[in-house]
């Protein structure tokens, strides 16, 4: 095997010191390693032994900084729930740029490694449990096709975490293009100078779109790519139904990556209005708003930039809402397109999107399995255990089959496999005492969401009412 090769570069640090702060993570009590991602580490040319995990637990704690390492935490601003706060890494550290073999550069970022200046009254540290969720969540996420952060390790502290109850707490390793956020840029605009504004934006320029560099307006190219960008990731979220649940501006990846795994989760019966997280009491982050909130971030996005985009203000506003502007003709057209595909609808015409409209709202109406309702529409013999005895969809399905829908596309499009909450409850519980099986086993099948898996069946099921009660929680 070929020997670990720590391949770190450090191109944030070119950025006015203003953006971080240089410190290490602060080190652990009793590292151990609670779960590696040999076929990740394998793509960053990070090859580790087998016997080598006090080592992979020393890394991926923060108790043994890897060579060439420069570790910072980032400063970032961000609207949270509409409201703008400065915040910054308060329990992260990135350790550097690891470029892979094909040149591809990717932050190595340790959450939960202990306080920064950002911190504002937190520990810096996480529970075991939330570092283990966004393991599961996010490699599910990559296994769906839905632009993500990876996780690379999860490791046990050995320390104690209070929320209330007392936590095993726990360190986990991200893996992500870049983290600057529409946060960043806020950041920039608010706290920085015009020139502190100008290095962000040429640096993410170099970093992500290199092609738009020199273009006559590469800030407003920069604005317009990142909308195209959050469009396609809202889509691929809500094709799988997924509710991100903190949509703060601080969480929008400039990258295109879905990021930070908090409240999120995954919808059971379908409705536009469906809210997990336990602190959005508005239903701002809800499942058929994320649309919305990714267009308002975009305007935040705008906004922070308008200073680049033109020296006369009117002007740059006027630039900036010609592509804001573009943004629900182009939701839209993506949107029904990703339906059409789940309905195995090919050369749409324009009363398809009736279809769609309808088959929504009978699902909102008799609160259908989002997931479910599409497998069942797949196999046909299985459609009776949902809305089938409704005249209603039987007209609608008379409608649908007309348009001779394509099986093998509706299968490339639809998950059989979903991580539902119960289950990954149920893994997190065990995993959490000790016992990794669960969580190793739900993963692997989360892994190939779109195969059939005939034995295990039960992961596809949504337990009766088990949505009414279920929160999830941020910050743990
Ligand atoms: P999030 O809701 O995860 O996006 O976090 C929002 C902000 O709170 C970010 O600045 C985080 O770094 C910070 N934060 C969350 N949890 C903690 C914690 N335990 N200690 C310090 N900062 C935290
Ligand atoms: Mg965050």
């Amino acid at each position: 095997m070929k020997k670990t090769s720590w391949q770190l570069q450090n191109t944030y640090t070119d950025l006015p010191d203003t953006f971080y702060n240089l410190q290490a993570p602060d080190p652990v009590k009793k590292p151990e390693l609670v779960f590696f991602n040999e076929s990740l580490a394998h793509d960053l040319g990070l090859d580790f032994l087998k016997k080598e995990k006090a080592k992979i637990a020393d890394y991926f704690s923060g108790n043994k900084v890897p060579h060439g390492a420069q570790p910072l935490s980032q400063a970032y601003a961000g609207h949270q729930f509409g409201y703008f706060n400065m915040l910054g890494d308060g329990r992260a550290i990135l350790l550097g740029e690891q470029v892979d073999s094909l040149g591809n550069r990717f932050d190595i970022q340790l959450k939960g490694s202990g306080r920064t200046p950002f911190s504002r009254g937190g520990d810096g540290r996480a529970t075991l449990n939330s570092m283990l969720r966004e393991y599961l969540i996010s490699e599910s996420m990559h296994g769906l096709g839905v632009s993500t952060t990876r996780s690379l390790a999860v490791v046990s502290t050995g320390e104690q975490v209070y929320r209330g109850p007392i936590h095993e707490g726990g360190v986990l390793t991200r893996v992500a293009s870049s983290h600057i956020r529409v946060g960043t840029f806020e950041f920039a605009r608010t706290f920085g100078s015009i020139e502190d504004l100008q290095s962000l934006t040429d640096y993410t320029i170099q970093r992500h779109y290199p092609e738009i560099a020199k273009t006559d307006h590469p800030a407003l190219e920069l604005l317009k790519i990142v909308m195209h960008k959050q469009i396609d990731l809202v889509i691929d979220w809500m094709s799988v139904g997924f509710i991100h649940g903190v949509m703060n501006t601080d969480n929008m990846s400039i990258s295109g990556e879905t990021i930070d795994y908090g409240p999120c989760a995954f919808m059971n019966a379908y409705h536009p209005k469906k809210v997990y997280s336990s602190i959005d009491k508005n239903s701002r982050y809800a499942f058929g708003n994320q649309s919305y909130i990714a267009n308002w971030n975009l305007t935040i996005f705008a906004n922070a930039l308008l200073p680049l985009i033109s020296d006369n203000e009117e002007k740059a506003v006027k630039l900036a809402n010609g592509v804001l502007n573009e943004f629900q003709k182009r939701f839209e057209y993506q949107w029904y397109n990703m339906m059409f595909n789940k309905l195995g609808i090919v050369n749409p015409n324009k009363k398809d999107r009736v279809l769609v409209n309808d088959l929504l709202k009978l699902m909102e109406v008799h609160k259908t399995d989002y997931t479910q309702l599409f497998l069942a529409l797949e196999k046909d013999e299985t459609l009776d255990a949902y809305l089938l005895a409704q005249n209603e969809f039987k007209n609608w399905l008379q409608d649908w089959k007309i348009r001779n829908p394509v099986l093998a596309q509706m299968k490339k499009y639809n998950p059989r496999i979903i991580p539902r909450n119960h289950w990954v409850e149920n893994a997190l519980e065990t995993a959490v005492k000790g016992d990794m099986m669960p969580f190793k086993n739900l993963l692997k099948l989360l892994s190939k969401p779109y195969d059939d898996h005939p034995n295990e069946l039960m992961y596809e099921k949504t337990p009766a009412d088990f949505d009414a009660s279920y929160q999830t929680f941020c910050g743990t």
